[in-house]
């Protein structure tokens, strides 16, 4: 690690227009990162915009129900905007701000990177314009008004499956015309170098914090550590602090309908190589699941890797299960999940079949609300 690559996997595979942009952003954000005063500014806006610390909330009720030793939840969906995303918006946003960059454009699935985005970009003034599949839009209203109230211009994307793959495209596209005035603030550890090592930075803070919360409550670690993966921010951001400790088992808990690491092969996507699902053309092909922010057929490099070397594994849930443990998680301990952390609460009960294995922290990556609308039109009672 690093200059671009984890492992095998990783690298900048982009338009010669983006090369140059690419060496700005890397530049700016190591320098940002050695900075002090870049670190106490992003501290200071995690605590106080953003909500950070987190809690960790052991959740008793669910552990009863499935003979479970130890539960917790790292409580994400209580960011400000309601999922991890805004750990890293606010972080680019600022560096954004030292590049002198004032228009931010940004694509966006569940709706979750765009709203979080929207939001810091209000706060700081700086102009934003999301990219969003159309079929992200209809699905996701509740944060399409959010973003528009928060002043950003969101414009859906008719091309491919009208998902999030085709808002990066269109997002790479505008910040290729667009590059002297404008930052891509990129919503996961995926695309070109620097992009998975800097987002991966700006969300190592849920590891960080997670890690010694449970040392503080437990006086030892977790068995195992449980989140999804849709690019795999939330996920890299906390395994990151538990890397290094062999006895922490890692699961990544993919949709089954958009289960790159688990089914894809070594391709490239959004400049750079990864776990691609693809057909025997190289063609990408079209996933479909029913938490819009898993609905993308790559994964970041760095998971590649991580499943190369076995010291992550990867697994998948499928749409009925993940509905059932939202509803469970719904009325058993007062919280409404993401469908995409649903996917991750589903896999847990499941670990306890493991050896060993009997306390265990989930990564809950944001809030339901925003989901309301697709749960109560699915038919599984
Ligand atoms: C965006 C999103 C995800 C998926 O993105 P990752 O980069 O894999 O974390 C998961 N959960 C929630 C709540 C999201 O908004």
């Amino acid at each position: 690690m690093n200059n671009g690559y984890f492992g095998a996997y990783g690298g900048r595979f982009v338009p010669e227009t983006l090369m140059e942009a690419l060496l700005d952003l890397e530049r700016a954000f190591h320098a940002a990162w050695a900075s002090p005063k870049f670190r106490d500014e992003l501290h200071a806006h995690l605590s106080r915009f953003a909500g950070r610390p987190t809690p960790l909330y052991r959740a008793r009720r669910l552990e009863a129900a499935h003979g479970l030793r130890r539960l917790y939840l790292k409580r994400e969906d209580l960011c400000h905007t309601g999922a991890h995303k805004i750990n890293n918006s606010v972080g680019q946003a600022l560096l954004a701000r030292a590049m002198r960059k004032r228009r931010i454009v940004c694509e966006t699935g569940a709706g979750q990177h765009g709203v979080a985005t929207a939001s810091v970009c209000a706060m700081m003034g700086l102009e934003c314009v999301v990219y969003m599949g159309r079929r992200d839009v209809e699905r996701q209203r509740p944060n399409v008004e959010r973003m528009r109230h928060f002043g950003a211009r969101v414009i859906p994307v008719a091309s491919g499956s009208q998902t999030l793959k085709d808002a990066i495209n269109e997002a790479l596209r505008d910040w290729v015309t667009n590059v002297k005035d404008t930052h891509y603030l990129l919503g996961s550890v995926v695309g070109p170098h620097p992009y998975p090592l800097m987002v991966r930075r700006f969300h190592s803070v849920i590891g960080e914090e997670a890690r010694r919360q449970i040392l503080r409550e437990e006086g030892r670690l977790p068995d195992a550590v449980v989140a999804c993966v849709g690019g795999g921010s939330n996920a890299i951001g906390i395994f990151s602090a538990f890397l290094n400790d062999r006895s922490v088992r890692l699961i990544g808990v993919e949709a089954e309908g958009a289960a790159s690491v688990s089914c894809g092969s070594p391709g490239v996507l959004h400049g750079c190589r990864s776990y691609v699902l693809q057909d025997h053309d190289g063609q990408i092909r079209e996933t479909n699941s029913i938490a819009p922010g898993l609905d993308y057929p790559g994964v970041g490099p760095e998971h590649s890797s991580l499943r190369d070397s076995g010291r992550v594994r990867y697994v998948s849930i499928g749409d009925r299960q993940a509905l059932a443990a939202f509803r469970e998680l719904s009325r058993m301990e007062g919280i409404l999940p993401a469908l995409e952390s649903s996917h991750a609460l589903a896999y847990a009960p499941k670990l306890k079949r493991l050896r060993g294995v009997r306390d265990i922290l989930v990564n809950l990556s944001g809030r339901g609300d925003k989901d309301l609308g697709i749960v109560s039109g699915a038919k599984h009672a």
